[in-house]
């Protein structure tokens, strides 16, 4: 079974959220908030494909392109002065000239009414209202998106161009840097192949064969910890990461043999943290888990807990609206019947064999190791998974008995 880091924190983040993609097969919407990372790997692709002096640059020309593609080559220029006015209020909070009443600064200026009284008295709110009236006719920002001071369409161009020129200066250089978005694989050893593409694929120093791999997060948080960067399942992937199979053969691909580190990269921030080791137990006991889960259809939305947790979600509609909530397929009958059935025939095999015999030891490990496998392979209904299930179990058992 094959499974993509991507769609492994979907099932992670809500299983319905995956279902509706991966099963309904529904089209994701659009989103503004997607606009600044693919504004970004656009921007890097751009600028390490040697087509633009530097990020900020390129980043500005995926902009250029996008708006030209939407019909509206002036709005660039739009959004550029937005970006320049809105940097201009921001830059009065960071530099502590608008501050909270006790002096302190404030976490998070946008959300202030200061912030608000400045954007409506530069004009701000009125010029960010008809850049989202633009977005919405162009079906990029839901007609029931929250009254903000400005614009959403605004704020993604400047948070895109503001990370490109924070991060600029600490990224690799154009001549170490060997690929960006490089697809690879992880095998488990759980009858699971992980993939997934590293952001980008940097030489180390000092070592012909190894590899540094970036990985590349675009969440809108105000801090970051190295904890909580060595827990993302994106990095311990990226440590595991082998180069595709069928690419390695093909002229000019991106290999390696050893991933000697891997990057974290948080560009709201521009915090980098690097790690050598990382826990694949931990990795491994994940994927096999959701594995089972996608198997059976397991699925169990997010929005039991309430609407709240449902907030930012490009499907709130599907799930929330009119009778929608009712018909929500959680669990698929007929695999949670499958799999009891298959449960009782082995325990049926179990008692039968009893533990008298001096075959029976034997062939109860066996038992033992097929159940473990078919579990792992999420009771499969198809023979041709069935029996790789079978052989897995086996070997499994050969290999404990060396
Ligand atoms: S709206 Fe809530 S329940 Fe529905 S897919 Fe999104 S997070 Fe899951």
């Amino acid at each position: 079974m094959d499974v993509s880091v991507k769609d492994l924190r979907t099932y992670a983040r809500c299983p319905l959220e995956w279902f509706w993609e991966r099963r309904a097969g529904l089209m994701r919407p659009q989103t503004i908030a997607a606009l600044v990372p693919a504004a970004i790997r656009a921007g890097l692709a751009f600028f390490y494909g040697g087509h633009a002096n530097d990020l900020p640059a390129s980043v500005g020309l995926v902009w250029q392109d996008w708006c030209e593609g939407w019909g509206e080559a002036s709005l660039a220029r739009d959004l550029a002065e937005y970006a320049i006015g809105r940097a201009k209020i921001l830059n009065l909070f960071a530099t502590g000239h608008v501050h909270r009443p006790d002096g302190g600064r404030y976490a998070v200026p946008e959300m202030t009414n200061e912030y608000r009284t400045r954007m409506h008295e530069a004009g701000l709110t009125h010029r960010g209202h008809k850049l989202d009236e633009f977005a919405r006719t162009h079906k990029l920002l839901p007609s029931d998106e929250d009254d903000r001071p400005g614009s959403a369409m605004g704020d993604a161009f400047a948070k895109s161009m503001a990370s490109a020129e924070r991060v600029a200066p600490d990224l690799p250089a154009r001549d170490v840097v060997l690929g960006w978005q490089v697809p690879f694989q992880v095998d488990l050893g759980i009858g699971v192949h992980l993939t997934g593409a590293a952001d980008l694929v940097v030489q180390a120093a000092n070592d012909p064969s190894g590899v540094v791999l970036e990985v590349h997060d675009f969440e809108e948080l105000t801090w970051i910890r190295a904890g909580l960067a060595g827990r993302d399942l994106r990095v311990i992937a990226a440590s595991l990461a082998q180069p595709m199979p069928s690419l390695d053969r093909s002229e000019g691909a991106v290999t390696w043999e050893r991933v000697g580190q891997v990057s974290f990269r948080h560009w709201p921030t521009g915090q980098a943290f690097t790690f050598r080791e990382t826990n694949s137990g931990h990795l491994a006991g994940l994927v096999a888990a959701i594995a089972r889960g996608m198997r059976h259809h397991v699925v169990i939305p997010r929005a039991v807990t309430g609407y709240d947790d449902c907030r930012p979600c490009v499907y709130r509609e599907h799930c929330w609206e009119g009778a929608n909530w009712d018909t929500l397929p959680l669990i698929d009958e007929g695999m949670l019947g499958y799999a009891s059935d298959l449960h009782n025939v082995t325990q049926r095999i179990q008692q039968a064999l009893g533990s008298e015999r001096p075959e029976s030891g034997r062939m109860l490990t066996a038992l033992h190791e097929l159940d473990e496998a078919l579990q792992l392979a999420g009771a499969p209904t198809d023979q041709a998974d069935l029996l790789s299930a079978v052989r897995h179990g086996l070997e499994e058992m050969d290999r404990n008995e060396l």
